[in-house]
């Protein structure tokens, strides 16, 4: 039986995946395959955090077992294989006052069971679209799924759609809980240690930004995640984390997911919608604008249409990367697309090419006096103060810019890339400059 949760939390505390991983140590089922953290579209209005909706698969299981995780000293498990299906009323029945115990005042949790997945194209949908929860009520009605809405029942999209996914590529990741007296106080995790695990575990990705020690596997909110660790393989994972040192788990378990996959970004797209991610082949048409608060503009054309990039302070030196472009160089942007102000907000940035760009070799001499000429305004050329000789702006001697970038693949630093971004190490790409 298939069961997906979403929409439980509060940006005050909880964590949907929390639920879900006390939903497993308790269940008298077993776990059919591992369970899954799926993000999804991370531009909707409403989310909490990241978007993320949680759904695992129970029922009597068949294979070796297999632990990925752990509970009051107790291991998870999951099997391979189903050998058994067990019924969706008592599944229902079992969860249910658990996820209304558990809910979190203002959210709108979604509780989807089912024997059979939704069609694949409403994960498609969910993380790349905005979806109408009528529509995803239908479908589930007519596949004679089970479903329970609390609140308005939004919840009910992120189930319907987490439960769709088809890993296409797919990571993986190991959270770990706090035990419940901890939540809400200061988290203790050795940032040597979190270095260690980075430099041992190269399949585990966006620990640490090691240019300034900024963990990133470590949450500050108030919620239950103790820590999360990222990575593609599950036996380095599970050994990554005995590398850690700092506050016990109470409980921790593996997760699969579509973290790190760019499934969100759509790629040709014929009509651009806000609230939504895209890859743009664009040639820059401006130097880079800077604004209060840090945050970084260079204007752009795709398709002959005009377009904002942006990067905010959080993205620290990426920013450089923006300051660094000229006009005419041509370049690739992923990023969501917001409506007001209408940019696109970027997560990564491929330079295609750079241009030739000439820039003045500084004031002009006269070429009476010699002595250096005095600008009389922008473009109305120069004049020798002595001689009172007029050299026209474009008779101004003219010499290449030495360009800094090159082409290549930039991002931004690990704590401020997104969770579904794929990073440049999972592409088996590296940035070509680094910016200190
Ligand atoms: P957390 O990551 O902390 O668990 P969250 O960021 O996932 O929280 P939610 O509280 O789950 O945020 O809120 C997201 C809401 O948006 C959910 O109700 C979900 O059903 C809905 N939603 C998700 N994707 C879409 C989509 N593509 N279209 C419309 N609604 C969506």
């Amino acid at each position: 039986m298939y069961v997906a949760i979403d929409d439980t939390d509060s940006r005050e505390g909880m964590c949907t995946s929390y639920l879900l991983a006390k939903m497993i140590a308790e269940m008298p089922y077993d776990l059919i395959g591992l369970p899954r953290l799926v993000r999804l579209n991370p531009a909707v209005p409403w989310k909490t955090r990241g978007n993320g909706a949680l759904t695992m698969r129970v029922g009597i299981g068949g294979g070796s077992p297999r632990t990925i995780g752990g509970h009051d000293g107790d291991d998870i498990v999951f099997f391979p294989r189903l050998k058994k299906e067990v019924d969706a009323d008592e599944v229902v029945d079992l969860f249910l006052p658990l996820i209304e115990e558990h809910q979190q005042p203002g959210s709108n949790p979604g509780f989807v069971v089912s024997r059979t997945k939704p069609p694949q194209s409403f994960y498609w949908k969910g993380v790349r679209d905005i979806l109408e929860i009528e529509e995803v009520e239908t479908m589930l009605d007519d596949m004679g799924a089970v479903r329970h809405g609390i609140g308005d029942g939004r919840g009910i999209i992120g189930a319907a759609c987490g439960m769709a996914w088809r890993p296409r590529d797919r990571s993986l990741e190991m959270l770990a809980y706090r035990d419940i007296v901890r939540w809400g106080s200061e988290r203790t995790l050795s940032i040597s240690s979190v270095e260690r695990m980075d430099a041992l575990y190269p399949s585990t990705f966006n620990n640490i930004e090691l240019r300034w020690r900024k963990v990133a596997i470590s949450p500050s909110t108030p919620c239950p995640v103790l820590l999360g660790v990222r990575g593609d393989d599950l036996d380095d994972l599970l050994e990554a984390r005995k590398v850690l040192e700092g506050e016990e788990p109470a409980m921790w378990l593996t997760f699969l997911s579509n973290q790190g996959s760019d499934d969100h970004i759509i790629e040709d797209a014929s009509e651009l919608l806000p609230d939504r991610s895209y890859r743009l082949r664009m040639t820059v048409s401006s130097q880079a604008i800077e604004n209060k608060g840090g945050f970084v503009i260079i204007r752009s054309t795709h398709l002959g249409q005009e377009m904002d990039c942006a990067a905010y302070e959080p993205s620290k030196e990426f920013r450089e990367v923006l300051r660094a472009l000229r006009p005419g160089d041509e370049i690739e942007a992923f990023g969501e697309l917001r409506d007001s102000p209408r940019t696109l907000n970027l997560e990564k940035l491929r330079v295609l090419s750079v241009a030739d760009v000439n820039v003045k070799k500084g004031n002009p001499r006269c070429p009476r006096c010699g002595k250096a000429a005095k600008s009389v305004g922008k473009d109305a050329g120069y004049r020798c103060r002595h001689c009172s000789v007029h050299i026209p702006e474009d008779e101004v001697p003219m010499e290449r810019e030495a360009r800094i970038l090159i082409p290549g693949w930039y991002e931004p630093p690990v704590c401020a890339r997104r969770h579904l971004s794929k990073p440049l190490c999972r592409m088996g790409l590296y940035q070509p400059l680094d910016f200190v």
